[in-house]
């Protein structure tokens, strides 16, 4: 089970968006196959693979002969159902393993793990009755925000709890039976850490990378991260920890925020590369894509380390609101990387693609970013 995949042999990927389709293109770069499964077609990782299997999570039997076509089977969101995990370990090695998939699908659990290994979250509460959430309200105060247990992510499945605000009718917004009350957080900033862990335990860390989320969804990340003195040892020391106490296998990222009193404190985990390490395709000798298809085929791990400062802007489908974006714009600044994830429909708040800039300092290339990405939206008689 733990030999070396080597280039050749045939990968696959459970899930279909953009983190799919840029493992696709680095394990092909590298010489690998590349199958998917999800319930889609014509999908952003499906456009880059060899195969694109359209069936449900749902279809375990769909899902052993996936499988069975694969030396090794990883996943690129992480609420693919555990029995679809299962399924698939009976006939290829999932890595990182189910276990991992398992802590991190419920913000309850993954906090308690955290708690468990010793790495500070936010404070929080269980809550599964409006008795629940007067007494988690009691104990943590408001403002707090109140989050599914299960299946968030972008900030859906959350919202705000201010004083005065009616706790039924919040309670009964989430339409769940179970949830998570975490007291609001005055950060500094947003911090994450993408960390790759080899089949040989060797661990590759990446940042901190400093992120701005705009409506719950990351805008803008940059790296390095001008931060206080030891904070960036602390959030490294941290994403080590993680990966290792899960023991995982691929890659994972642990984002934080720097709370004003200078303590560092887990908001999330996501084990598998992660929006905030876009920037490491432009930016880093090997990129977090290449680290997992590294991690996964029992490779050893490549340099983490960043060649120049970068900056990185989400391009989301409301750019498209009046026609097609200004690509050549865009383009037109030498040191501005497009990428684009091959969707066909531009929704608002749907992730398109990403610029990433490349400059002496992160912040010239945090503005380098937004002005390319300002050059986007243009009258239709600029368009170029
Ligand atoms: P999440 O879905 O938990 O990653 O939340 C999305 C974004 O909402 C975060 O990146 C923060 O910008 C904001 N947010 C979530 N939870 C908190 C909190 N407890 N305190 C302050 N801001 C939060």
């Amino acid at each position: 089970m733990n030999q070396v995949i080597l280039p050749g042999a045939t990968l696959g990927v459970l899930g279909s968006g953009q983190l799919g389709r840029m493992f696709a293109v680095a394990a092909r770069r590298m010489g690998y196959r590349v199958h998917v499964l999800s319930p889609d077609d014509d999908t952003p990782a499906g456009q880059i693979a060899d195969v694109e299997i359209n069936a449900s999570y749902d279809d375990l039997d769909a899902v052993a002969k996936f499988a069975r076509g694969v030396s090794v089977v990883t996943f690129e969101f992480e609420n693919v159902p555990s029995a679809t995990t299962e399924a698939a370990e009976r006939f290829a090695p999932v890595r990182p393993r189910g276990a991992v998939l398992h802590a991190t699908q419920n913000r309850l659990r993954e906090k308690r793990f955290l708690q468990t290994i010793g790495v500070p979250t936010t404070p929080f509460a269980a809550v599964r009755s409006v008795a629940d959430l007067a007494q988690a309200v009691e104990a943590l105060r408001l403002p707090a925000v109140l989050k599914t247990a299960d299946w968030g992510y972008d900030g859906k499945g959350q919202r705000m709890l201010r004083p005065g605000d009616e706790l039924a009718t919040a309670w009964n917004s989430l339409a769940t039976t179970e949830a998570i009350l975490e007291a609001f957080v005055d950060y500094e900033c947003e911090l994450s850490v993408v960390g790759a862990r080899g089949l040989n335990g060797d661990v590759a860390l990446y940042g901190p990378i400093h992120n701005e989320h705009r409506n719950h969804i990351l805008d803008v990340s940059h790296c390095p991260a001008a931060l206080p003195d030891g904070v960036a040892t602390s959030a490294l020391e941290i994403g080590r920890a993680v990966l290792e106490a899960l023991d995982v296998v691929g890659v994972l990222c642990v984002e934080m925020f720097l709370a004003r009193d200078g303590r560092l404190l887990v908001n999330e985990l996501a084990p598998r590369p992660h929006n905030s390490g876009h920037l490491t395709i432009d930016a880093h000798v090997s990129c977090q894509f290449e680290q997992q298809v590294r991690a996964v085929c029992g490779l050893p791990l490549g340099s983490a380390r960043q060649l120049t400062p970068a900056a990185m802007v989400n391009l989301l489908g409301d750019l498209w609101r009046n026609g097609d974006p200004a690509w050549a714009r865009a383009c037109a600044a030498p040191e501005v990387k497009l990428h684009l994830y091959g969707k066909q429909q531009a929704r608002p708040g749907r992730k398109m693609g990403h610029l990433t800039a490349l400059a002496p300092t992160a912040e010239l290339a945090v503005e380098l970013a937004h002005g390319a990405r300002r050059a986007l939206v243009c009258s239709a008689d600029s368009r170029g």
